[in-house]
This record gives structure tokens, sequence and C-alpha cells, in this order.
């Protein structure tokens, strides 16, 4: 079982070919954003598609397998749209698959709460698909509101099969892969009703053309099938509940908004903080027990010392340092950021921000997808399909590296808490330490609008596109999910990727470290090297060249400024933060060298992986090139005047 991600082109097609013997029929799911396409999926496949509850999630089709009475099905997650007209990237490959690849069936998930909006896309597919299967889901929260849909009227009325659906009870799943069987074997024959219009449907076909849904067929058909009691009458044509609009009132409001999203912000970051110290410890005691006892097993087998050092204290310290570093702040943060997601918190950020990004002449999703990168900003740069104009989406993808990522919050945590947190005692020690954090993200929110201003006055010139953001009602998070989906999905997913960075990068650094070329090791002729330029940035020139040589994954540059001041290339243990910030000190960090290090932390170049996502989604090297220039230029310039300023006063 895999999963494959693709946009647009033929590539049905040719898997069809290389992989015919494996699928049997090929499903495709539609729908509008947030209708539980993607939990369908994932029950149907067993596999973790991303779920949650704002729009714009999935971004490119995801595929999967099930079986289902002995024949296999390849089922494809198509990216939630509200029409086929192709305003954004998402509705292009949705149009696309369903209008170019033919898929046996297709189903169409619609929202039960929202029949009517749900449906305008059940008539545009119908124009250009016969198989059509119209899933009705959450029909647990349409109970809940006492909206109740009649679905043999509703299938006699649009001439194609309708199942009901509670997509997280896979139960209720069996009879759409039973329907789904029967119209894919040809058992059922689908007759959708299509609006009659005087021009030929052939003709639309052919051009690739949608027409525009009938706005009174669809009001005509929801009044007909839907029965809304009497209390949710009055919020029927607005999607959003009362419950939902009370709390929003509050989250969006012009004066509350934007300081409890910062609380909300501070509080993640204290409870991360606080909890994940204790587990770092436990974490390195462990690996430094292991790691004596490797030692101890590889002299028994008398392996030489050429060979112990390189791999304990480069390739085996550096990937547990990184695991005991990133691991329990992920495991706090992303299960907490991934609670508020499911929530429905994200649209929310968004509508708050969308306001100050206009004024910036760009896009309020660009709010979502810089929330996504503080996930990752590799994944901040993929989500920026989600925004409609070129302009617009190379402007978010180019400051997106300006949120730091889950890799470099170890780095501005442990600095805050050495040199920040140190000046205060108890529980104020770790609030101190998380105001400065939150106001080194705060800084980056801010770099943020100000070169999103530059840019859209100047090399991406324009007007902000208008941007209708529909705000999900709150469901209550499924808290199973959001573990398994955060540990696994996010977790996980970060931890291995920057220990496949890691490990080699770890035998690199321990070589540099420890090839001696004259008097000075490789490391040393580097930091040599950089040491004037970086002076003037109130650094040195081994937190320069481990940010150079961090360039793979920001979470080893720690590692690697330690490494390099310790010479023989042995790295200390976290179990001591005290030790690190005594190491640090000695090699004369100061409180400005602390400050412009978690300053440049922010502001500098993103890491490969982030850039190679921008040069793909651009489609150009010129904008991955200006992805690592323009925030590392900012960096510079940045820590120059800061540390002038600070020279200046003492
Ligand atoms: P997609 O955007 O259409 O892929 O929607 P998702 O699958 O990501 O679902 C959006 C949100 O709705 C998630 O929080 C799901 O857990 C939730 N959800 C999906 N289907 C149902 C359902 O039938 N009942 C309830 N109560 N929640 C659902």
């Amino acid at each position: 079982m895999g999963l494959t991600s693709s946009s647009t082109g033929n590539f049905l097609k040719k898997e069809n070919k290389k992989n015919k013997e494996n699928f049997d029929f090929v499903v495709g799911l539609a729908g509008n954003p947030n209708v539980g396409k993607s939990t369908i999926f994932n029950c149907l496949t067993g596999m973790h598609q991303h779920t949650g509850n704002w729009p714009g999630k999935t971004v490119s089709n995801a595929s999967g397998y099930f079986k289902y009475k002995h024949k296999n099905f390849k089922i494809f997650d198509i990216p939630g749209t509200y029409s086929l007209m192709s305003n954004s990237e998402e509705e292009e490959i949705a149009r696309d698959f369903i209008c170019n690849q033919n898929p046996d069936v297709t189903i169409v998930v619609v929202d039960s709460t929202c029949l009517e909006r749900s449906l305008n896309l059940v008539y545009q597919i119908m124009e250009i698909t016969k198989n059509i299967i119209v899933c009705v889901n959450l029909l647990d929260e349409a109970e809940k509101k006492g909206i109740q849909i009649d679905l043999d009227k509703l299938g006699i009325m649009l001439g194609v099969p309708v199942v009901g659906t509670i997509a997280n009870k896979k139960k209720t799943l069996l009879k759409l892969q039973e329907t789904a069987y029967l119209v894919c074997s040809k058992q059922i024959n689908t007759n959708p009703k299509v609006v009659k219009y005087s021009s030929d449907i052939e003709e639309y076909k052919k051009n690739n053309m949608i027409k525009q849904y009938n706005n009174s067929v669809v009001s005509e058909i929801f009044s007909q099938c839907s029965i809304v009691s009497n209390s949710v009458i009055s919020y029927k044509s607005n999607t959003t509940p009362p419950k939902s609009r009370k709390i929003d009132k509050i989250l969006t409001s012009k004066k509350f908004g934007i300081p409890i999203m910062l609380i909300f912000f501070a509080l993640i970051l204290w409870i991360t903080i606080i909890g994940a110290n204790y587990p770092s410890q436990w974490l390195s005691a462990l690996f430094g027990y292991i790691q004596e006892k490797l030692i101890i097993g590889l002299e028994a087998i008398h392996t030489p010392s050429y060979i112990i050092n390189p791999l304990i204290f480069g390739v085996y310290q550096t990937t547990t340092w990184v695991i005991s570093v990133m691991l329990p702040p992920m495991a706090i943060f992303f299960p907490i950021f991934t609670l508020l997601e499911d929530f429905g918190f994200l649209p929310r950020i968004a509508f708050n921000l969308d306001k100050c990004f206009k004024k910036c002449c760009t896009c309020g999703k660009q709010a979502l997808t810089m929330c996504m990168g503080f996930g990752c900003n590799a994944a901040g740069v993929v989500g920026c399909r989600i925004i409609d104009s070129k302009r617009e989406k190379i402007i978010a993808m180019l400051t997106n590296s300006f949120v730091p990522c889950n890799g470099r919050f170890p780095f501005l945590i442990t600095l805050s808490m050495i040199f920040i947190g140190s000046y205060f005692s108890g529980i104020f020690s770790s609030i101190a330490a998380t105001i400065t954090v939150l106001l080194i993200v705060i800084l980056g929110i801010i770099f943020t609008f100000i070169i999103s201003n530059i840019l859209s006055k100047t090399l991406l010139k324009g007007e902000s596109t208008n941007f209708v953001l529909e705000l999900p009602p709150y469901r209550k998070p499924q808290i199973r999910k959001i573990i398994v989906r955060s540990i696994f999905d996010r977790t996980l997913f970060v931890l291995v990727r920057s220990i496949i960075v890691a490990a080699p990068a770890g035998l690199l650094i321990w070589l540099f470290a420890n090839i001696q070329i004259g008097d000075l090791t490789i490391l040393g002729y580097m930091a040599a090297a950089l040491n004037p330029f970086a002076n003037l940035m109130g650094l040195d020139g081994y937190i320069l060249a481990a940010f150079l040589l961090g360039l793979p994954a920001n979470e080893i540059v720690l590692p690697l400024i330690l490494m390099s001041y310790l010479g023989s290339g042995n790295l200390v243990s976290i179990e001591d933060i005290h030790s690190i910030g005594e190491i640090l000190k000695a090699n004369g960090w100061t409180i400005i060298t602390a400050i412009n290090s978690m300053i440049f932390c922010l502001l500098h170049f993103p890491c490969s992986t982030t850039l190679l996502s921008i040069k793909k989604e651009s489609g150009s090297l010129k904008w991955a090139l200006l992805g690592f220039a323009i925030p590392t230029a900012c960096g510079i310039v940045f820590c120059i005047c800061t540390n002038f300023i600070y020279n200046l006063i003492i």
C-alpha cells in the first residue's frame, strides 16, 4: 500500500498501464473542502492522509487502495473544491482529474448540514461524468442540528445512488463500498438528471468547460429532500451554528482576536518548554548509558579507534542529540497544535490576520500557510498551492521561512533558557524563556508583513485578490485520532527526516572538526575565514559555519556549534543545560551573542528541503535563490544593527 501524490497530467493513464494487475477499478473522491473526504479515504485505505478542520489541506491527489468483494479499487482523494471553474491550483487538479481521467466512479462527498451548497458541485460533476455516487456525510452532525435528509428521494431526484455516512464510523462506509462496487461493475446504472441546457454537452466536454449550476434546481431539491427543525431554520442559510458564531464573536473580534491568538500561542510554547525539559533529560541519560555500553562492546571486539570515534562521537552523538532535543517538544507541540486545528482554530487565525495581509497587498490565506510553516517550512511552501494568484503564492513561499519551524524551536528554546531564563528563578525562568521565544516569533511575523509588502510593491507588483474564507463550525476534536496523527504523521515524520540528515552530517562534521591540516582543523579554517564577518554580526566564525553546515537541517546547528567548541568532537550531554551554557560562555558568548544567534536562527536561509520545495512549486530556480537570499540578507542586516547598537550602549 503506497501513497502517491501527483498533480495534473496523464498520471493515471500511465499508472493504469503500469499497475494494471494491481487494481480493477479507479475511484475518485470529490467534494467541497472539509466535508470528510480525507476521513473516508483514510478509513477505506487504512492510510493517514492529513485531515483537519480547515479548507485547503489536501493540495494534490493522494491515492491508496482498498479491496472489496475480491476486487481491487484504487482510490484518489481529490483536493476539496466548491466549483470546477479552475481558479486555484486545487480546483484545476480536481477538474482535470474528473474531466480527463475518467474514473470508474466518482464519489461526491457532500455535507449533510449544508446540503444546498454541496449540491452545486454535484451538478457540475454530473455534467461531465455519468458514474457518480453522492455520499451524504456528517449525518451525526446533521442529526444534532435537527436536519433530516431523505436519501431515497434525493437519489431519485438526482438520478444517481445516494449513500449516507458518518465518516469516522467505519461501519457506515460498508454501503458506500458496496455501491461503488455495484456501479463500477455496471450492476447499477446511473442516470444523472442534469439540468437541461440548450448547448451541446459534448461541446462542453471537448472544450474542457463546465457549466454553471442552476441555483433554482438546487434549491428545489434541497427543499424537497431536507427536513430542518425550527431551531435550525434561523441559520440554515448560514452554515455556522449559533454556538460557533458566539465563540467566533470573541475569537475573531477586532479587539480580542489577535491578543487571544498570541496568548494561545504563548501557552502552547510554555507547556512545550516546561514539559519537554524532563523527557529530554531522561532520553539523554538513556542515550548516554547506551553510548557507554556501545563503546565497551566495540572495544571488546577490538574495533580500532579511527572507527569508534567518528561512529560514536560523530554519527551516534549527533543523531541522539537531535532525538533527545527534538522529540519531546515535538511530541507536546504537535498534538496541541493538531488539537486546535481539529477544533477549527486555524481558519480563525487566517481571518484575524487577513486585514494585515491585505494591507501588504497579499492574500489572507498566507496566514494558513504561515501556520503550517511553524510545523515545517517545506510543508508551508507546498501548502501555498491553496493560494489562487501566482504572485501571492510566490510571496507566501518566499516569506514562509520567516516563521521558525520545528527544527529551529529547540535552538531558540535552549538559548532563551540559558541566557534569559537563567536571570530568573522557579516558574519565572520558564515564563521569561517563553516570552523571549514569543518575541522572536512576533519578530518573524513582522518580517513576513514587511517583506511581503516590499515584494508586492517591487518584484511582485499587484493588488491583493479577494479571499473568501469559510469559517467551518467548531468540531469536537477526536482525541485518539489527534494523538495518532500528530505522533505518526508529524512528529515521527519530522524526526525521521532529521535523523536521516543528522547521521551523515554528524560524520562529516566530526571529520571537519578532527582532520587537522597544519595547525588547524578544517572547521577551524572555515571559522577563521568567517570570523571577521561574523564578528560584525555579533557572532563568531564557528556559529556562522554551523549555520552553513546546518543547511540540510536546522536542528543540527546547536550540536555543531558545541562540537566545534569542544574540538575533540565530543558532544556534551543535553542532560545538563547548565553545562551547555558554561561551554558557550567559556567560548566568549555573551547575551548579545545569544540574541543575535536567535535572530539569525529566525532570519536565515531555510533548509535545503524547503529551498527545493520553492523551486519545485514555483517552477523556477530564481525564486529558490531569492528564498535563500532574502531572509539571509534580513538576518545579516538585523544582526549588524543590533550588534552596533549594543556596542554603542555598552
Ligand atoms: P476533507 O477536507 O473533506 O478531506 O475533510 P476531512 O476528512 O479532513 O474532515 C474534516 C473534519 O471533519 C475533520 O475534523 C474530521 O474529523 C471531521 N469529520 C469528517 N467526517 C465526519 C463525520 O461524519 N462526522 C463528524 N462528526 N465529523 C467528521
